[in-house]
């Protein structure tokens, strides 16, 4: 099999095309009370230690994973390491392990664990070790580029909604996670300037897959986006870009909130 591409490049990017800033994530503390509240509201234990601890509700949730079908180690333990109920409102906060879709506001929602994992894992297929840099189009709450920020170097996270967009720097922040970078653009025209990738994955599905994020694929980089298929529903769509051109795979149906174009 094909090496990945490696990027020694270290992107210094500060703006996008138009000239909308781009914010990477600067580590603040997490706030304690949060904590606590979705603690009591997870129905966990007290305290332990000096901290608190979700991560019992998380190990069954990557039990369960693995249960169905997940195998890529590296997902899982971004899975465990990631506290989904940091993402969600929280009247919500008690679902957030469960195997279900949530409401982020905005009219849009979280993918559930299981699809997080299984398109993380279609991404990285064949990949030993991270992945190197990555982009992601539709941030949402934050909660998949920081599952990301685990399993690959860079991650380049572009949402259309402003709203959104804020709202996932606000989640983000108490995980210090310097390699994560928001983006408010289009993500329809991919990022450019952190291009070429190693992997694309979208959060949102259109009637096609963009030209750009072809162009913007590495050769040797996969791209995972659900995509209106010629049946007329929405399935994952798999595209391997090699020396000769893209192989492209139709999997299983799925239903993603819509891929848009432009800005709001
Ligand atoms: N990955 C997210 C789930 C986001 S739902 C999470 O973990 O929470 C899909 C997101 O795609 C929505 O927030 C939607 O606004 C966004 N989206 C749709 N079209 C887009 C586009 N052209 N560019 C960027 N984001 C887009």
């Amino acid at each position: 099999m094909k090496s990945r591409p490696s990027f020694p490049v270290r992107l210094s990017v500060k703006e996008v095309a138009a000239g909308r800033p781009v914010h990477a994530v600067k580590p603040q503390p997490a706030s304690r009370a949060d904590e606590l509240k979705a603690h009591q509201t997870l129905g966990l234990p007290g305290p332990i230690g000096l901290g608190l601890d979700s991560s019992a509700v998380r190990a069954k949730m990557v039990a369960k994973l693995a249960a169905q079908g997940v195998q890529d180690e590296l997902v899982l333990k971004a899975m465990g390491l990631v506290q989904r109920h940091c993402f969600v409102e929280s009247a919500l906060v008690g679902q957030a392990y469960e195997d279900t879709s949530l409401p982020i506001g905005f009219a849009q929602t979280i993918s559930k664990p299981n699809v997080v994992a299984r398109i993380i894992e279609l991404l990285r297929q064949g990949v030993q070790g991270k992945l190197g840099r990555i982009l992601e189009i539709g941030t949402g709450s934050g909660y998949q580029a920081a599952v990301l920020s685990h399993v690959a170097t860079e991650v380049y996270s572009i949402e259309r909604l402003r709203a959104l967009h804020e709202k996932a720097k606000k989640n983000l922040l108490p995980f210090r996670l310097p390699n994560v970078h928001l983006i408010f653009g289009d993500g329809m025209l991919g990022f450019v300037k952190g291009a070429p990738y190693a992997g694309i994955i979208s959060a949102a599905g259109g009637a096609e897959v963009p030209e750009a994020w072809l162009d913007q694929l590495a050769e040797g980089g996969r791209l995972v986006a659900p995509t209106v298929t010629s049946a007329g529903h929405q399935a994952l769509v798999v595209i391997h870009k090699t020396g000769q051109g893209f192989d492209r795979q139709v999997l299983e149906p799925v239903h993603f909130v819509p891929l848009k174009s432009g800005i709001a």
